[in-house]
């Protein structure tokens, strides 16, 4: 774009007049010590803040601005308020308190105001006396003593000096020690200095297509000015929200650039083969037809989807969101069958031991008949077994393997891998880069990964731009609702009276024990002795113990008993959180429920109501139940409607946590709030597109600017 004559403003410009004057012109990309008086110690400072570049510094905002620009008489003052006031000192003391004071009495009007200072010098005592006027910024504080202020910032006004007020607000950062407004200041202004030699070379969306999306038309450095320095009659409401139009511009933009850096990853991910799967359906189709049960019409849908994905020669990258126990596993096995009568291996990736267990059992149950050769992998088998699954893996003599992360090491290798599985993506937290070793074939595997975290749509869209979206939003028909009750510690006798009864009955009982944050070890020997403790209370109940520290023979026997019914109460960590399913198990008691997110205790408790009979949730909780702890567990009593749950958790916990920290560039956002600025997303996408269409060279350049050369995690 450089050199073409830009309108802005109703004015035309040559963009290329910067160019003229090189030497003057600091760009965006250079480091921070290209400003004067930024030297390394000083550039250290910058760096804690993040700040390593110009472009770090400009866009590094104010959180708030303080109003100096106006003088408050002191009788209109009010507690609290943060003001520039006027007034001449009357009398002066020091005192000897608790602490050693300074105090000014200053009059103005009919106000009298008291300032106290409890570090002064000998120099400050001498000069502020009576007769002389100050003025000063603080905050005000008003009691029965009258009005006050501690330390503010002041100025003693020499003969005949006329106010000095500011000429815009004053903006205040978010800084660590060592770096204080002052400099910051200094700097950000510096760096506008700069700027302005050269002002269209930062706007990288061209104005026109700018003021179709976002309400603001002010070019990049007429916005960064605005928000470094508002004028006075600027919204302080508007801008201490977030929402002033110049805020939104660059939220917008940021928006619109982590999109485009996922559309771009959309098409890399795209740009190479696969191995299309068109071939007849005779053993998926067998295998849907044999289950005990008629698929929901939502799962249809979803398998027809990806039956369509995978017929392509584009690799299929599909994200299929189902709530707990809406049956995304046979929809797994079905894709998987699809590969696999297509002649191609299939790798299924799942968090927990546990839950690989369980899967190569179903999928045992369902692929054996046909003669299909499956195993599964995890971390913890002995080598033995690891290296006899990595060769069959190699030789191509298993069609499927179901395992952890151990799975995705380098020495695995497939013969001809035609699709990967990922089950309950959200709980790996940070996106895993798969790096999956195919022999002498240069085809992409397919991609599917179900999770069981329904977060809100426009959330959803902005962090899986790059896959496409299936929701399975229907349970299996006849499920119970699954009664939750918030009950104190203290009755913690009923609820054991209670699982009895339901043992007694022949159903059974999870009981989860508490969540303690610091070590797997304190929590694995939490449930030990919680399940001491229940077998001693329940002698006649067969009780098991579940943790993440026993080998995966133990888990698995110890699981397998409990699906057996051989075992009535399984005390476990939450180890059973993903994908446990034991349609008999119809009680579950969650301890120190308040302790867990609510989307966790969402998937905990999905664990019962998967038989006919009515299930039952109890929430034990420790008193005094903070507010907010309330409120979540009414949450969870009041709905069982996963998306609702979602949103909850979201307006609590807020977007970051929910996607997982690390689990999208969208996390590391500068200006723009996912939370905050929702109503932006659609915007920004929309402009995303259009400059992908019409101004293409331009986007690795906004790409760089707010993503960074780190390329997105991708979801895979
Ligand atoms: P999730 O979506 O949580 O992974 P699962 O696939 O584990 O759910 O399914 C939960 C339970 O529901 C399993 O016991 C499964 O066999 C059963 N199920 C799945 N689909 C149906 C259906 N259409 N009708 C009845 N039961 C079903
Ligand atoms: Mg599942």
């Amino acid at each position: 774009m450089n050199g073409a004559i830009w309108r802005v403003n109703g004015r035309f410009t040559l963009a290329w007049v910067c160019h003229m004057m090189p030497d003057m012109m600091l760009t965006f990309a250079q480091p921070v010590t290209s400003l004067k008086g930024i030297g390394p110690r000083l550039a250290e400072k910058f760096e804690k803040l993040g700040i390593l570049t110009l472009q770090d510094l400009l866009f590094h905002l104010p959180s708030r601005y303080q109003d100096r620009t106006r003088m408050t008489p002191l009788v209109d003052l009010n507690d609290g308020q943060f003001a520039s006031i006027q007034a001449d000192v009357v009398d002066t003391k020091i005192s000897y308190g608790a602490k050693r004071t300074f105090s000014i009495v200053a009059q103005e009007g009919a106000g009298t105001i008291t300032l106290k200072f409890f570090h002064f010098s000998a120099a400050q005592h001498a000069k502020v006396v009576p007769g002389v006027r100050i003025q000063c910024f603080g905050e005000v504080h008003r009691s029965a003593y009258g009005l006050s202020m501690i330390h503010p910032e002041y100025h003693c006004l020499a003969e005949g000096e006329t106010v000095c007020m500011g000429a815009s607000l004053t903006p205040i950062y978010p800084t660590t020690g060592g770096l204080n407004q002052g400099v910051l200041r200094k700097h950000i202004q510096q760096a506008l200095q700069h700027m302005t030699a050269c002002p269209l070379e930062h706007d990288l969306i061209p104005a026109g297509l700018l003021n179709r999306h976002a309400s603001d038309d002010l070019t990049m450095l007429e916005t960064l000015q605005y928000l470094h320095a508002p004028p006075p009659e600027a919204s302080l409401r508007q801008l201490e929200a977030g929402q002033h139009p110049a805020q939104q511009r660059l939220a917008i933009e940021e928006l619109a650039s982590h999109h485009l850096s996922l559309c771009l990853l959309r098409q890399e991910q795209r740009s190479v083969c696969s191995p299309a799967f068109c071939g007849e359906k005779i053993l998926s189709q067998q295998l849907l037809k044999q289950l005990p049960f008629n698929l929901t019409r939502a799962q249809e849908n979803v398998i027809q989807t990806i039956e369509q994905d995978m017929a392509n020669n584009v690799p299929m990258l599909r994200l299929v969101q189902g709530d707990v126990g809406s049956g995304k596993t046979i929809v797994a096995a079905f894709a998987a069958m699809r590969a696999i009568e297509s002649n191609y291996q299939v790798a299924m990736m799942v968090p927990t031991e546990l839950l690989a267990e369980q899967h190569y059992r179903n999928f045992l149950a369902w692929f054996e008949p046909f003669g299909i050769e499956l195993s599964w992998l995890t971390g913890k088998q002995p080598s033995q077994h690891k290296a006899m699954v990595r060769d069959a893996l190699q030789q191509g003599q298993l069609s499927l393997v179901i395992g952890t992360h151990a799975l995705f090491q380098a020495s695995v290798e497939f013969a001809n891998l035609g699709l990967i599985i990922i089950d309950e993506q959200h709980r790996f937290g940070v996106n895993q880069r798969l790096a999956l070793k195919q022999k002498g074939s240069a085809q992409q595997p397919h991609q599917l990964i179900m999770t069981a975290t329904p977060i809100p749509r426009t959330l959803a869209m902005t962090a899986y731009a790059n896959l496409d979206v299936s929701v399975i939003d229907e349970l299996p028909p006849g499920r119970q609702p699954i009664k939750t009750a918030v009950i104190a510690n203290t009755r913690r006798g009923e609820v054991i009276a209670r699982m009895e009864d339901v043992c007694q009955q022949g159903r059974q009982v999870y009981w989860v024990c508490s969540l303690v944050e610091e070590s797997e070890v304190l929590q694995c020997e939490a449930a030990e002795d919680t399940a001491a403790l229940l077998q001693q209370a329940l002698p006649n109940v067969r009780v098991a113990l579940l943790h993440g520290r026993m080998s995966a023979e133990m888990k698995e026997a110890t699981m397998a008993d409990f699906a057996e019914g051989t075992t009535q109460l399984l005390v476990a960590t939450t180890v059973i959180e993903v994908g446990v399913d034991v349609p008999n198990a119809s009680l579950m008691i969650i301890e120190n429920a308040e302790r867990f997110g609510l989307a966790q205790l969402h998937q905990l408790r999905g664990r019962v109501g998967r038989g006919q009979q009515e299930s039952h949730c109890l929430l034990l909780y420790q008193s005094p139940l903070s507010h907010i702890g309330k409120q979540r567990l009414a949450v969870m009593r009041s709905t069982q409607d996963g998306f609702e749950i979602a949103n909850q958790d979201l307006l609590i916990r807020g977007p970051g946590e929910m996607l997982g920290t690390r689990q999208t560039g969208l996390m590391c956002l500068k200006i723009a709030d996912l939370m905050r600025d929702q109503a932006l997303i659609p915007i920004a996408q929309a402009l995303a597109n259009d400059m992908l269409k019409h101004y293409p060279e331009q986007v690795p350049a906004l790409i760089l600017r707010w993503v960074g050369s780190k390329k997105h995690f991708a979801t895979v």
